[in-house]
């Protein structure tokens, strides 16, 4: 295709708060300047999709969700000079690449961060996606909208990763995946010998588990309500689990690291938990909080223990990843058998993503991948 044509693709669109992904028939405009056309193998679906869906963030509606896209590059805009068509990519989190954070290698802290990600619309204030009347749906959800057949990404935002990979797989990598990986080694940086707690074990909370044990902590324990994770928990590294509903989870873990834990990871987006890992804290650890509520939500602590322990909380997006390095680093690590994240997914075929939801939301599935049919 050449860069003035548009295209017609398929995709799920979100048209009222809480509403069904429905299937439509849209159009999509060509790639311009620094742009990518991926033609889309596979999308995971994550929790994310799902509160935006619910409007617990506000991203404009109808618009077209989906931000764990993995596919192949079907042509790319007259700026491109990194990626080739035929490319195997991850899709990732879009990012300005001119700003303070962008230029310290933090992107995820992008100053435009929230702009890029959840406007539902491009960096020109545009939709490059039109219904079946013509009139824009909102699109470019996390620099890539990619519950769809095609997805336009910038090639700043599209990572090149390995051939060899199964590329339907890969898409969780984008988001979820190197979100609990990259706060245990990028942000954490979880140390030999440690210990660690994952409060909430679900794709976020099971890809800390899996790289705390990469990182060499010799206790990890993993806390949520579902056993069956709590279970695949114990399968992928952690040293003990927690039923959060039975006894005081505080207390237990305590019980268990010995005084405290030096980090943990909040993943639930859970006010009341979030308190728990504060308090699961020994002398001088450190929180990571990556679990997402509504807009405003507020949590409360004990300011005394969180200053006389010399503990932190610190926020974490997208797992403060250099996705361009840190996605392939995954993939290699996956292919070696370290990182078998794999276990945490569920295919479904992209006609099915409203089972895929909803099984995702009933805690049946992990982590679900919409696969396009070839
Ligand atoms: P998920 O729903 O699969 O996982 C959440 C887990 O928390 C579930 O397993 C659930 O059973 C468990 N849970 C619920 N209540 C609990 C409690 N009281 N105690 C212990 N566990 C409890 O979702 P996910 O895909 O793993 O995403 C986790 C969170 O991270 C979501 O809020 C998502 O929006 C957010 N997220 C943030 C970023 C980021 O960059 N910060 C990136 C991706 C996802």
């Amino acid at each position: 295709m050449t860069t003035s044509q548009q295209m017609t693709i398929k995709a799920a669109v979100t048209r009222e708060k809480g509403g069904a992904f429905q299937l439509e028939d849209l159009t999509l405009r060509a790639p311009r300047e620094d742009e990518v056309l991926i033609k889309i193998v596979a999308t995971g679906m994550c929790h994310t999709d799902l509160i935006v869906r619910d409007q617990l963030y506000p991203v404009p509606l109808p618009a077209v969700l989906g931000h764990e896209g993995a596919g192949v590059v079907e042509a790319v805009g007259p700026a491109v000079t990194s990626l080739n068509v035929g490319d195997h990519v991850v899709l990732s989190y879009a990012y300005c690449g001119d700003c303070h954070a962008c230029d310290a290698g933090h992107a995820s802290y992008c100053e435009a961060f929230f702009a890029r990600n959840f406007s539902g619309e491009g960096p020109d204030g545009e939709q490059a996606i039109r219904d079946a009347d013509g009139q824009p749906v909102h699109d470019h959800f996390f620099g890539q909208s990619s519950f769809a057949t095609y997805a336009l990404s910038r090639e700043n935002n599209a990572v090149r990763v390995s051939r060899e990979a199964p590329l339907e797989l890969l898409g969780p990598l984008g988001c979820g995946i190197q979100t609990g990986a990259g706060a245990v080694i990028n942000t954490l940086r979880v140390t030999p010998g440690s210990r660690f707690c994952a409060f909430g074990a679900g794709a976020v909370g099971l890809s800390a588990v899996m790289a705390a044990r990469i990182a060499g902590a010799t206790t990890i324990i993993a806390v949520d309500m579902i056993d069956s994770r709590l279970e695949l928990a114990l399968e992928l590294g952690a040293t003990h689990v927690i039923h959060a509903g039975r006894g005081s989870v505080v207390e237990r873990v305590r019980e268990i690291a010995g005084g405290g834990v030096n980090f943990a990871l909040e993943s639930t987006g859970r006010p009341e938990v979030l308190r728990q890992g504060i308090d699961a804290l020994g002398g001088l650890g450190v929180l990571g909080v990556v679990g997402a509520p509504a807009l405003g939500t507020e949590a409360a602590f004990d300011v005394n223990d969180l200053l006389l322990g010399g503990k932190s909380i610190r926020g974490i997006v997208e797992g403060d990843s250099v996705a361009r390095r840190f996605i392939p680093q995954l993939v290699e690590l996956y292919m070696q058998g370290r990182f078998p994240f794999d276990k945490l997914v569920t295919f479904y075929d992209f006609a099915d993503i409203e089972q895929a939801a909803a099984d995702s939301e009933q805690g049946i599935t992990l982590k679900p991948v919409l696969r396009q049919s070839r």
